[in-house]
């Protein structure tokens, strides 16, 4: 149980000063050139709320330009491919965004007329759409009063007045809220929301906060106490398990690879992988059951593990031969075989990418940036 502090809101003088030292330091130090600002509207705001969820701006911007050249407008990404836009997110991690984002577009040109709408509760009823992204896109889309809380700002606002507790419990969670709400102007909202993060991502980052360089220093209470390691409380770790599988790297005569379509949910749901077949059952076995191949064994790659957030996952990958096809058992809907001299544009799953990689050096390894948002 967290000891959350009584619920007392900073009075309106010192709210004011709050507001009014953050749009300061906006002025002179803000981020006001990243590409979704130059144009700024919905469809672009919307892009990059979503990729920035869990993603440092760094990363988002190449990501982002290759998107819109792709999907200029919302149209086009309702009307696009699944499989073109899991591609485009290919390494961007957490991958229900994406499939968000596409059923989102959808439901827009169905329901909405194509533009996204203003208000909150619309907004917030969208798939991948929370409150804070709601926000964001309420005020920095349409200019429009709401207030946020991204993980920056969670961070600021807990360090600034030391609210005790993990923010993922919901009475923290609900104090930085209210302290949110109170603080946000209702003047100059959207410069205030895009400080606030800005601040958090630039200033008051998660170790060795640039104090000195910070507009709330004088005021911040975990600084006065030498505290700020404190704030925001951790969760309380409880240690990850660890799954193990096997993938499949299965040759045809040319040595192209067979990839399998994941299903839309659960891990790498939608993308691209390499057949994954229970630790303890026989390769060979397995895809004659499931894919109707016969197969025989060539060698095993080394272990690797790859870290979800809630569990390890150790992977062998396993090279097999097709020896026959057997037709009649295959989906030609979810497999395919890649051709790793022209490999097609699919989205690939971080770690398949990496094994393709050290099959063939010409496939690109897709990055799996999965840290701290903006
Ligand atoms: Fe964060 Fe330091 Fe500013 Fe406090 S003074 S809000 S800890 S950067």
């Amino acid at each position: 149980m967290s000891n959350t502090p009584p619920a007392a809101l900073p009075d309106s003088a010192a709210s004011g000063r709050f507001a009014k030292q953050v749009l300061g330091w906006f002025a002179l130090h803000g981020r006001k050139h990243l590409p979704w600002q130059n144009p700024r509207d919905p469809y672009r705001v919307w892009i990059s709320e979503i990729m920035l969820q869990q993603t440092q701006v760094t990363t988002v911007i190449d990501y982002f330009n290759r998107f819109v050249e792709t999907f200029p407008e919302l149209k086009s990404l309702a009307e696009a491919d699944s499989d073109l836009v899991m591609h485009h997110w290919s390494g961007l991690g957490y991958y229900a965004r994406a499939r968000n984002l596409h059923r989102c577009a959808q439901l827009v040109m169905a329901e909405h007329q194509g533009n996204l709408p203003e208000d909150l509760e619309s907004l917030q009823s969208l798939p991948g759409i929370g409150r804070s992204t709601a926000g964001a896109i309420r005020s920095l889309a349409f200019g429009q009063y709401a207030s946020i809380l991204d993980g920056n700002v969670k961070r600021v606002l807990a360090r600034h007045y030391a609210v005790e507790g993990w923010p993922g419990e919901t009475a923290v969670l609900k104090r930085l809220w209210q302290l949110s709400e109170h603080l946000t102007p209702q003047r100059h909202c959207a410069d205030y929301n895009q400080a606030m993060m800005d601040l958090g991502a630039m200033v008051c980052v998660r170790t060795k906060p640039l104090c000195e360089a910070c507009p709330l220093v004088q005021s911040c209470v975990a600084r006065a106490r030498g505290e700020i390691d404190r704030y925001p409380g951790k969760k309380v770790k409880s240690s990850k398990p660890v799954r193990s599988a096997q993938l499949l790297v299965v040759l045809d005569d040319a040595d192209n690879i067979l990839l399998q379509k994941r299903p839309p949910s659960g891990i790498w749901g939608g993308l691209w992988s390499l057949p994954e077949c229970p630790a303890e059952q026989r390769g060979e076995h397995w895809c004659q059951v499931n894919l109707g191949l016969q197969v025989k064994p060539l060698s095993q790659m080394s272990l690797r593990r790859h870290t979800f957030s809630h569990f390890h996952l150790d992977i062998t990958p396993v090279l097999l031969k097709m020896e026959k096809p057997l037709k009649a058992v295959m989906d030609e809907n979810s497999l395919v075989w890649y051709n790793l001299s022209q490999p097609e544009d699919l989205g690939l799953a971080a770690p398949v990418s990496t094994i393709l990689q050290q099959i063939d050096p010409k496939i690109p390894i897709a990055e799996n940036n999965e840290g701290e948002a903006r």
